[in-house]
């Protein structure tokens, strides 16, 4: 079989493959069960991709039962070696504004449950998560977003919660205390999953409101609102940025597990 080398995992507000073409639906099982949905494998600009919704085509798992594992281990056996993820986030900063982009480059773990990795022994592997995302994919999504006009900052650290309520107005103000920029629940362990299986990760982090720090009262209908304008920004970003990923890998990101195996 042909190998799809490029991965999207949808979140929330990007549960339809809508913008792909010749669509074609893959069944995959996985040692870990099954993922949270048949691989959606289509084309966007010519070029095939692997397209996974997150919480499921109807959006029946919350950030804490995503079964993680058996995504990231699905988009493998089709040969993902690049994978995209987007989710929807709060931000934890006055400048990042709801409808901006964030192209996150750390993350802080604070989920408190969940399976973290493809090795629990008896091969153990204690991966370096010290730079989580790919450059190359880092420096694609940028400069796309820059021609494109999408406001899309180059730096943030995503504060990863369980879920699936939201922070308190003490734990905001603590995870800015904490130097994160924006607060999301899906993050981990999607993102050191796809490092343990060689894969390069991009997050695009979409900012929906500004979380409860501000004290800034969010009505339900503005959330949805400024969602439905990201949705639309970032397929249009996916449609330019995926034609440009080279297919040889110039990073780091496939070594990393040769260090970590024990
Ligand atoms: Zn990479």
């Amino acid at each position: 079989m042909k190998k799809i080398r490029i991965g999207i995992i949808g979140g929330s507000g990007l549960y339809s493959p809508d913008f792909l073409k010749n669509t074609r639906e893959e069944k995959i099982y996985t040692p870990f069960g099954a993922p949270s949905s048949n691989i959606i494998i289509g084309e966007i600009a010519g070029v095939e991709v692997a397209f996974l919704p997150r919480h499921g085509k109807k959006h029946e798992y919350p950030p804490h039962k995503v079964n993680y594992r058996a995504n990231i281990w699905a988009l493998k056996e089709l040969g993902v070696e690049r994978l995209i993820s987007v989710s929807a986030v709060g931000s934890l900063r006055e400048d990042y504004k709801p409808g901006d982009f964030v192209c996150t480059n750390q993350f802080i773990d604070m989920t408190k449950k969940r399976e973290y990795t493809f090795y629990d022994g008896p091969v153990v592997a204690h991966v370096s998560m010290a730079d989580p995302f790919c450059p190359e994919l880092r420096e694609i999504c940028l400069n796309t977003a820059k021609e494109l006009g999408i406001t899309t900052h180059e730096k943030g650290t995503y504060v990863c919660i369980e879920g699936p309520r939201f922070s308190t107005r003490a734990e905001s103000k603590l995870w800015r205390q904490f130097g994160a920029d924006i607060v999301g629940m899906t993050l981990v362990p999607e993102v050191n999953l796809a490092r343990e299986a060689r894969m390069c990760f991009l997050n695009i982090a979409m900012v929906t409101d500004y979380d409860v720090w501000a004290e800034k009262p969010v009505t339900a209908h503005e959330v949805a609102r400024v969602m439905a304008e990201n949705t639309e920004k970032v397929k249009k970003l996916l449609t330019s940025l995926i034609p440009r990923i080279p297919v040889e890998r110039k990073c780091q990101c496939a070594r990393y597990l040769d260090e970590a195996l024990i």
